[in-house]
């Protein structure tokens, strides 16, 4: 099994490599940003949008007009591959897997950039050389394994991150655990049909109120002054904080459960939709968005999108399997009589079958018969829904698509 993994280090550079990757980062968006308003200008008049090659042309023109001359002093593979982000982002697009592509911001996911080739790393002596930057020592948390297949440097919270994307050939281990259930909630994170629970991820909701002290502190301070400065500095920070807290809940909670279970069956939910739908179109707006995106908002905290993608990974690498099922009926059925009725469900939290009496916690009961669903899925040899890929996509994606929906 070809197994992707990215690691990712934070970056000491020295003041010069900080204010050239500044640079970089920059000359990275002002052409993605050039590039998108051109292809958008050929759009309206009718005209067909240039390929990557086309791209490429423009790109040295532009670095050869003494107007943007300077874009001659960032890597020329960094801007190219920008373009290539370009491209990607309109494939996604026209294949309705997100939404028409975006001008970078700097600050948000607009300050970073990407070699393909050139860099080296040295991991005796924790350092890697980036090109037009040269050696830059990293803090080594751990060993890189697998060849490496680009570099992407990226800066988050005042700090500059190198993410390592690797490829290797990795066995897939013989798993020795058995089947589990999952029922995903608001109030409880995750409920196994074994009986665990994993608690609400609140960190969002913890650090809400910070966030928002810090951000009325900021809109008094005079723009661009020196205090204002500070206070976006604090702003950040919290950000940063609160994206931490959440990935490293989403990724011991997925370790756990894919190293304890080989198969592991999840509701097929489509979060993407349930998120989109509260706010609505312009032609049709949504009904009782507030109440709606406050469920959203919560749905989004979870981190939803990105558990399933890790536990998708992470059995698949630990020779288990991630099945999704329908969600129909798992919150009305009756493990115990197999009566489906919605008053089975009282409130939200207590199932009691009409039928037979049973009684049980709601999300236990979902989490059982989210189990027995896939049970029967493979039973019946249908596995067009199971997740048997060994591949780690980039987190930007369920990034993108969660900001999309963000209030
Ligand atoms: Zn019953």
């Amino acid at each position: 099994m070809l197994r992707l993994q990215a690691f990712k280090f934070e970056l000491m550079p020295d003041g010069g490599q900080a204010r050239d990757m500044r640079r970089f980062a920059g000359s990275c968006r002002f052409v993605f940003n050039k590039a998108l308003a051109m292809q958008q200008e050929l759009h309206a008049a009718d005209e067909k949008k240039l390929g990557y090659a086309g791209l490429c042309k423009a790109l040295t023109e532009w670095k050869a007009d003494p107007a943007t001359a300077w874009l001659c002093d960032t890597p020329s593979q960094a801007l190219q591959q920008t373009l290539k982000d370009l491209e990607r982002a309109y494939t996604k697009f026209f294949s309705k897997r997100a939404d028409f592509p975006r001008f970078k911001k700097k600050g948000r996911s607009g300050d970073s950039f990407r070699y393909p080739q050139g860099y080296k790393l040295d991991q005796a002596n924790g350092r890697l050389f980036l090109p037009k930057l040269g050696w830059m020592r990293y803090r080594k948390s751990r060993d890189v394994l697998g060849t490496v297949k680009n570099v992407t440097v990226s800066q988050s919270g005042g700090k500059w991150f190198a993410s390592i994307q690797t490829e290797r050939e990795a066995e897939i281990p013989v798993h020795q655990g058995g089947a589990v259930g999952i029922d995903m909630g608001i109030v409880r994170f995750a409920t196994l049909s074994d009986g665990a629970v994993f608690e609400p991820l609140s960190s969002f909701k913890r650090q809400e109120q910070a966030l928002a002290k810090a951000q009325r502190a900021m809109s008094r301070k005079t723009k661009f002054g020196k205090n204002w400065k500070k206070a976006k500095a604090k702003v950040q920070r919290i950000h940063t904080k609160i994206a931490n807290a959440r990935r490293d809940y989403l990724h011991k909670t997925t370790t756990t459960i894919s190293q304890n279970h080989a198969m592991v069956c999840i509701e097929d939910l489509q979060v993407r939709n349930m998120s989109a739908s509260a706010a609505g179109t312009v032609e049709a707006p949504g009904t009782n968005v507030r109440a709606k995106s406050g469920l959203n908002k919560a749905v989004l905290d979870q981190g939803w999108f990105e558990f399933r993608r890790q536990l998708d990974y992470k059995t698949a690498w630990s020779g288990g399997h991630l099945v999704a099922v329908p969600p129909q009926n798992t919150s009305r059925t009756c493990p115990c009589c197999g009566h489906i009725a919605k008053e089975n469900r009282q409130t939200q939290a207590r199932f009691a079958c009409v039928e037979c009496g049973f009684e049980e916690n709601a999300d236990l009961v979902g989490a059982i018969n989210v189990l027995r669903a896939g049970h029967a899925r493979l039973a019946c040899g249908d596995t067009s829904l199971i997740g048997a890929s060994a591949q780690e996509p980039a987190e930007a994606t369920i990034r993108e698509q969660a900001l999309r929906v963000a209030p």
